[in-house]
């Protein structure tokens, strides 16, 4: 059995419509799929339809979580919820933004062998040229950040059992799915597609939530920024090393006034002393925080002789 999850945060506008879509991609699917919808404690009808929804299609399924814990908590509840049955998964957002015609596509790469199918965008046309301009920012800071994720990719993906069990091995509680699936590795296949305008509602992603999770994405990845510091630390204190040099040169020759050396020279190489000293501190905090984090080591992806 194929599982589609769908998170869904006061989606009772666009739910029907979905169902109706994803219904007639699974009549076409070359498996038996269900959907599960998951609803991040939504505050409008979301729940009492998707529990009329559920006696109507038989393969509607739903959880209802007890409050609003965000998109990607949402998906991971039900990624777990359904790991024990389901070969694959496939999530997708509410809104139909994503085509679900890709659907069977991936499906496809799946029985092909595939473990990991991402949807990546092939144009944003339909976005505007803010998020378009957001969003190209936001991939590449986080590609200069050190965390490695897919261009243009977000949360439609299709995963293979084996590695739906290497993701929810992962114990951190900050979740960053897109760069946490290019971690696992398997066999990856990639499905390119337009992305629509969203059918109805309105976009749960306001910038507040954008930015928050591009700090996530940041920080819960990455210990760069951390890095960084002790950097500046070293130039701060590489420039101070001129300075001083200057500094001195020009107090010999009695171009300066009392007491301007000695501040300056104090200043820079206080200032790098600092920096560098907080970036080593940083590399402790990032080694603690890579042990907190506890990830699994690795995954066994083929064996042989078995
Ligand atoms: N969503 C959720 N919990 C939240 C916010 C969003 O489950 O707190 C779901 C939402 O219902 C949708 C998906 O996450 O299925 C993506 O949200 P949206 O389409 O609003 O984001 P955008 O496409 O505008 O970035
Ligand atoms: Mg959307």
């Amino acid at each position: 059995m194929i599982y589609i999850v769908v998170p869904c945060y006061n989606e009772e506008a666009v739910l029907a419509e979905t169902t109706r879509q994803l219904a007639n991609v699974i009549q076409t699917l070359v498996r038996p799929a269900r959907i599960l919808y998951v609803d991040d404690g939504s505050r409008d009808g979301t729940w009492p339809l998707i529990e009329r929804l559920g006696r109507e299609y038989a393969e509607v399924r739903g959880v209802r979580l007890a409050h609003n814990v965000g998109h990607q908590q949402a998906l991971w509840a039900g990624m777990e919820h359904v790991a024990d049955e389901a070969e694959a998964i496939v999530s997708i957002d509410a809104d139909l933004q994503d085509d679900v015609d890709v659907i069977g596509r991936m499906v496809k790469d799946y029985a092909e062998g595939a473990d990991v199918v991402y949807g990546v965008r092939a144009s944003r046309a339909t976005d505007s040229v803010f998020k378009r301009w957001t969003a190209q920012a936001f991939y590449r800071f986080m590609t200069a950040m050190g965390s490695e994720t897919v261009y243009n990719h977000a949360d439609f993906r299709l995963l293979s059992q084996r590695a739906l069990r290497a993701l929810l091995a992962h114990h951190e509680r900050n979740l960053f799915l897109r760069g946490m699936v290019p971690l696992l590795g398997f066999n990856v296949r990639k499905e390119y597609y337009d992305r629509k305008e969203r059918q109805a509602g309105e976009s749960k992603y306001p910038l507040s939530k954008m930015l928050s999770l591009a700090v996530d994405g940041v920080t819960s990845f990455s210990v760069k920024p951390l890095r960084l510091i002790m950097i500046m630390g070293l130039a701060f204190i590489l420039i101070a090393l001129g300075v001083i040099l200057w500094a001195l040169v020009e107090y010999v020759r009695g171009n300066t006034i009392q007491g301007w050396t000695s501040l300056l020279v104090s200043l820079w190489f206080v200032g790098g002393t600092i920096l560098l000293a907080l970036g080593v501190t940083g590399e402790y905090i990032g080694k603690i925080y890579k042990e907190v984090k506890h990830r699994p080591l690795y995954f066994i992806m083929d064996e042989v002789g078995k």
